[in-house]
């Protein structure tokens, strides 16, 4: 388990551009690891789990409850929506209109969502797209139950950390023209972004929410 390291570097990273690590929080993503080694990762304090399969999300689930923090970050298939929506507390993948609908019929509670967002020109990454976002989260406000607490991207697989950094960048950008808004279930506070290979320029760009998970278990 690697978590000390990660932390560590955090630290660092927070250090270099003025942040406080207190502002950023670690999703551990637990979807290649059974039961046990997801325990070990809450015994090591990461208490944010995420994953992004209804049916892996619901194993975890069972032997963990209510006890953690659950992220939900992979696309969702409408149907899906029902066994899961009620059991977790964030949403990172909220990239349509029909999605926020069915959610907005089966939560019984206000959903914290994240709108994920296509910064990069990678035809198979979900997300909207940042010409349409405004236009996206005005509509958004129909749901009552949807609160978009912040924006969430992936950014391409690659070595050059330019590319990466100018989605991380777009993503920032976004957020500042959501809040401008002034949207009561809009406030778009927070920004999901970062990976194994690429958190340290995530948190050099603002991300608040960082999904960690091929490095915990190195
Ligand atoms: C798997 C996954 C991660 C974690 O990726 P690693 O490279 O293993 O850290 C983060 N976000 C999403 C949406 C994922 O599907």
């Amino acid at each position: 388990m690697n978590v000390k390291q990660i932390n560590d570097n955090i630290v660092e990273t927070c250090a270099r551009v003025n942040r406080n690590p207190k502002d950023i929080t670690v999703v551990a993503v637990t979807k290649h690891v059974d039961v046990q080694v997801a325990e070990e990762v809450t015994t090591s304090g990461l208490s944010n789990l995420g994953e992004n399969r209804p049916e892996s999300f619901l194993q975890k689930y069972e032997y963990f409850g209510g006890k953690v923090t659950w992220h939900f970050i992979g696309s969702l298939q409408s149907r899906k929506v029902k066994d899961i929506i009620n059991k977790i507390d964030y949403l990172h993948s909220l990239d349509r209109i029909s999605l926020a609908k069915e959610i907005n019929k089966r939560a019984n509670k206000k959903i914290k969502c994240f709108v994920q967002v296509k910064t990069s020109y990678e035809d198979s990454k979900h997300g909207i797209s940042t010409e349409e976002l405004v236009s996206f989260v005005k509509e958004i406000g129909k749901y009552e139950q949807i609160e978009v607490i912040g924006l969430m991207t992936m950014a391409p697989f690659t070595e050059k950390i330019e590319i990466i950094r100018s989605c991380f960048a777009t993503l920032r950008k976004c957020q500042e023209e959501i809040k401008k808004l002034a949207l009561d279930y809009a406030p778009c506070t927070e920004l999901s972004m970062g990976m194994s290979n690429d958190y340290s320029i995530a948190i050099e760009e603002g991300a608040t929410f960082i999904r960690l998970g091929t490095i915990l278990v190195k």
